[in-house]
């Protein structure tokens, strides 16, 4: 066997770099999951025909009901608005990490931690806390088991911003929360 075949063979000396993606491989691969790694978890706009990336969360209350939530782009937003003059509605910008939100009440955001990958909330009496992300109405302090028990520290939940974030949270999590989002609170694996 010449020189040249023994090289080829040769297995690499160290593991490869971790890449964007969170997994190891060689950089020079071409990564489906590399290239959208930086991409940003986000919130499509709700409005007509848009696909824009919403930057608000509105919130509008009819004389009589619930608060009905949509989340739109600066354009939509302003139309929106403009539409409703009068009205009551509230304004408030999408959290990071936010993918999506309950279509009623007074606009509660659900983002996904980059911890545990289980669904985490983020309720309007929370906006603007310093850790405002919870594991359901429940939960007082945000504090995400998972991640304490993987870091040794005190550790909150917090959100997943980009989609290589969110997607390795939720493989890393044993659970079935990567085809079924759903809370630590309701985690089918800690019930047992
Ligand atoms: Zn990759
Ligand atoms: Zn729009
Ligand atoms: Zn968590
Ligand atoms: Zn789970």
């Amino acid at each position: 066997m010449r020189l040249a075949e023994l090289e080829h063979l040769a297995r690499p000396q160290a593991a490869p770099p971790v890449q964007p993606c969170k997994r190891r491989h060689d950089p020079a691969l071409a990564c489906n999951r590399c290239t959208e790694a930086h991409e940003p978890v986000a919130t499509g706009c709700e409005g007509p025909l848009c696909r824009q990336t919403a930057n608000d969360l509105v919130v509008y209350w009819p004389d009589r009901g619930v608060g009905q939530v949509r989340a739109l782009c600066p354009p939509h937003r302003d139309a929106f608005t403009a539409r409703n003059q009068g009205a009551r509605i509230q304004v408030f910008p999408l959290a990071d990490g936010t993918h999506t939100y309950f279509a009623h009440g007074d606009g509660t955001q659900i983002a996904t931690c980059r911890h545990c990958g289980h669904a985490i909330y983020l309720y309007p009496a929370l906006r603007g806390a310093r850790e405002p992300w919870r594991d359901g109405e429940y939960d007082e302090t945000g504090r995400c088991p998972v991640g304490e028990e993987r870091q040794g520290i005190r550790v909150v939940h917090e959100p997943a911003v980009t989609l290589a974030e969110r997607d390795w949270a939720r493989a890393a999590s044993t659970c079935t929360t990567t085809a079924d989002l759903h809370p630590n609170e309701d985690c089918p694996a800690r019930r047992s």
